[in-house]
């Protein structure tokens, strides 16, 4: 095995177990480690520290697998880590039942580079790492075993992959490619789960909770959902006995999946809810414009900020929805509000908001705070990995 040797002092976030080892920490690698194979981490003193597997091309150049320099990296390996990230989910009474659900959250389960979201029967896996591309015959191969899925489905084409050297690949890894569509029931609602060309693995199964935490504030209001994608908020909205809730996104084969789900639950309908194809920064101004008010408003916009380096910009963009979602609540209004960018963190986001509602003239509290599912764990020795986070703010 290739040993990777790091500059002195550098082996001290190792020894935290953080699990990424970045371009400028590697003294050498000795030996003639290829993409994806396995390395032995070791410190400037000698000290073996653990496997990880090596990647090239990218400035995180090696990402852990183990901190015990003794476990082999092998077909074994991943079972237990699979089996593992199963019983944990299993063990969380919240997930239990769930047909949607994130089976595999990459560094949070010990598998960096690998998302695997379960729909029904039917899995989707996500590899962005040249280590998992280098071991997915094992992981597919556990994951069957390990689930009984009759299904999986590969969606390894996240942008991450390029930084890896790695091309786009999807398809079919296991069974009938021919059956039905996937539809998932969330409380009771069905939702089809477009796995093949929605977003992510096909549906935002991290919104899970907040969505409930929708359903149960829509009683009697009027609701605006912003960035409704497929209209998960919507349709728990409708579900949770909203007045009225208009939808807006500016996608047509969103609106269009949003329109199916609908038809999937023709006891929600009941002339509630309106669609429209828009852009949310223009809509906002125009319902603002035309004096509209509402008693619950949703933003949930797509990652505007994918890094720090974007911070600054975003933080405009969030700031002039969120102004303009103040400016359109009617006394007694609710907003949650939501930023899933890595490069914002919490504590600029509850500023960016403050700073909306002072522009808004607008006194607020925030009731609740809000984060991704608990399917979506976040290692305590990685904080990295938490991305989404909400505010829900009661106006009055
Ligand atoms: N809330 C959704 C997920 C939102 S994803 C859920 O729980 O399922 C973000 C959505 O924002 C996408 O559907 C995308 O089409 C939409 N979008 C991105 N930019 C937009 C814009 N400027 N105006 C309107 N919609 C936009």
């Amino acid at each position: 095995m290739s040993q990777l040797n790091l500059k002195p002092g550098r082996e001290r976030s190792v020894l935290r177990r953080h699990p990424w080892i970045f371009d400028g920490a590697v003294e050498n690698l000795s030996g003639r480690a290829r993409s994806g194979d396995t390395v032995e981490v070791v410190a400037a003193d000698g000290r073996v520290l653990g496997r990880a597997a090596w990647s090239p091309s990218s400035r995180i150049r090696a990402r852990v697998w183990s901190f015990d320099p003794a476990e082999s990296i092998d077909d074994a390996f991943f079972k237990r880590r699979i089996a593992r990230a199963l019983s944990r989910r299993s063990d969380l009474p919240e997930l239990a039942g769930q047909q949607g659900l994130r089976l595999i959250h990459a560094e949070a389960d010990g598998l960096p580079g690998v998302i695997c979201d379960c729909y029904g029967d039917t899995l989707v896996l996500a590899l962005s790492s040249a280590g998992a591309e280098k071991w997915r015959d094992a992981i597919v191969g556990a994951l069957i075993k390990a689930t009984g899925c009759a299904r999986i489905y590969e969606r390894s084409d996240a942008d991450l992959r390029s930084l890896e050297g790695l091309p786009a690949r999807c398809g079919w890894l296991h069974g009938d490619e021919g059956g039905a569509p996937v539809v998932i029931e969330e409380s009771g609602v069905r939702m089809a789960v477009d796995i093949v060309a929605g977003h992510k693995t096909g549906f935002y199964l991290d919104q899970r909770e907040n969505r409930q935490i929708c359903r149960q504030l829509a009683r009697g209001r009027r609701v605006l959902n912003c960035f409704c994608y497929t209209g998960g908020f919507s349709l728990q909205a409708l579900a949770g006995g909203a007045a009225t809730v208009l939808s807006v996104d500016s996608s047509g084969p969103a609106l269009s999946a949003a329109a199916h789900n609908l038809a999937l639950n023709p006891e929600l309908e009941a002339g509630r809810g309106q669609w429209r194809g828009a852009d949310v920064f223009s809509e906002l101004r125009t319902l603002a414009a035309a004096g509209e008010r509402y008693d619950l408003i949703v933003l949930d916009p797509p990652k505007f900020a994918p890094s720090p380096a974007h911070a600054e910009r975003a933080a405009r963009a969030y700031k002039d929805i969120n102004l303009y979602g103040f400016r359109l609540l009617a006394a007694g209004g609710i907003l949650m509000t939501y930023s899933c960018s890595g490069g914002i963190g919490i504590e600029l986001f509850q500023k960016i908001v403050a700073g909306a509602a002072q522009d808004a003239k607008i006194e607020a509290r925030i009731v609740r705070r809000l984060s991704a599912a608990a399917d979506h764990p976040v290692l305590l020795d990685f904080p990295e990995g938490e991305y989404l986070k909400g505010l829900v703010c009661q106006v009055g």
